[in-house]
């Protein structure tokens, strides 16, 4: 156990004390802030983590709530899948549990959506448990203190810096005689890999670890960990209509799983279908159309190129297999989009045509 000591100095110090979920032990707050803090920019988490607690103040109210609603107040913190882990997470508190989080790492890990790092976070956090995290950042200030080759993100690396973490936890008799340092390693670690041992340019002069880092010593902060072996991402493209009409436009509601799940998007058209041909199927009479600038989304595992079409209907007749299902398809006025959750660069494509003032 080598990094605790300085770690845990260091950050009751210099350590960050003041974010909006540091204030509480309590698992529901905690578990909201870790889950958004995943591939997250704390400064980005900041006002949803606020909108979301005055909204579902604990477990009970976000469990009940509507899945449209949660993901309403989810919409553009990106990465899905969370909110939706997050309604379910909720749920099964409420329905296995009795309304209390498990109270300890290991039952929070069997929880939708927590993995064994955010579950040991969060267990240290609200519970001082002695358990290791292990998420990018600690994995960067481990593999840089320990100089580990090899990439971080396959199994056998990964392994490793696991061992490692459990190694450098504070032992059970310093937890004794201070039983909040497990808060103190928990966040130093998190906090030193944010703004300290950060991804380019490392302040290994400012760093409460340097005595002891190899990478330091050795030269070679710059190049661990090694980067993740690139993948080119697959291409594809998909062409959005956005049908509007005396101050509605026609959104479709994603299915719940896959990309984008459960958001209001706008109808897509491919598979070779154009435009035209994709309102026909929707049953809407177009009076004029016209093709905007495409641009690119890039998600994790592809890139999409989105080519936009702005149609005036002459109605807001749809066909009536769409009709049937009001939940898919709707005519949404457009002083109400602000409260549909949509996916960020359907948000953004919206919102610039409504400053244009193109959407009639
Ligand atoms: S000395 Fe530099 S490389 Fe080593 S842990 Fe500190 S910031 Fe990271």
């Amino acid at each position: 156990m080598k990094i605790a000591t300085p770690l845990v100095a260091w950050q009751r110090t210099h350590g960050r004390h003041g974010l909006p979920w540091q204030q509480t032990r309590d698992p529901y707050r905690v578990w909201l802030s870790e889950i958004m803090l995943q591939q997250t920019q704390v400064t980005a988490v900041i006002p949803y983590y606020q909108k979301f607690l005055i909204r579902f103040p604990d477990v009970a109210r976000l469990a009940c709530a509507p899945s449209q609603e949660v993901m309403a107040h989810w919409a553009g913190l990106g990465y899905y899948a969370r909110a939706r882990n997050l309604h379910a997470c909720a749920q099964r508190v409420m329905q296995d549990w009795g309304g209390d989080f498990p109270p300890d790492a290991q039952g929070l890990a069997t929880l939708p959506g927590i993995g064994p790092s955010t579950a040991a976070a969060i267990a240290a956090f609200c519970y001082g448990e002695r358990s290791a995290i292990l998420d990018g950042n600690v994995k960067r200030v481990l593999a840089r203190y320990f100089a580990i080759d090899g990439d971080p993100t396959t199994r056998a690396i990964e392994q490793t810096l696991w061992q490692l973490a459990r190694n450098e936890l504070p032992t059970a008799a310093r937890l004794r005689r201070d039983p909040m340092m497990m808060t103190a390693h928990t966040q130093g670690l998190m906090d030193l890999g944010a703004t300290v041992c950060t991804r380019s340019r490392a302040q290994c002069t400012q760093c409460p670890l340097k005595k002891g880092c190899a990478a330091f010593a050795q030269g070679r902060v710059e190049e661990l960990p090694w980067p993740r072996a690139k993948k080119k991402l697959p291409e594809r493209s998909t062409g959005m209509l956005i049908a509007c009409h005396r101050g509605k436009v026609l959104l479709q509601q994603r299915p719940d799983t896959g990309i984008w799940g459960g958001l209001w998007s706008l109808p897509e058209f491919d598979g070779g279908l154009s435009a035209k041909a994709g309102c026909d199927q929707l049953g809407v009479t177009v009076s004029k159309m016209q093709q905007l600038s495409a641009f690119l989304h890039v998600f994790t595992h592809y890139r999409l190129t989105i080519e936009p079409v702005l149609a005036h209907a002459s109605s807001t007749r749809i066909a009536a297999a769409n009709e049937s299902n009001t939940k898919q398809t709707e005519w949404v006025p457009l002083s109400q989009l602000s409260a549909r959750g949509m996916p960020a660069p359907v948000r953004k494509l919206l919102d610039g045509l409504l400053a244009d003032q193109l959407l009639g």
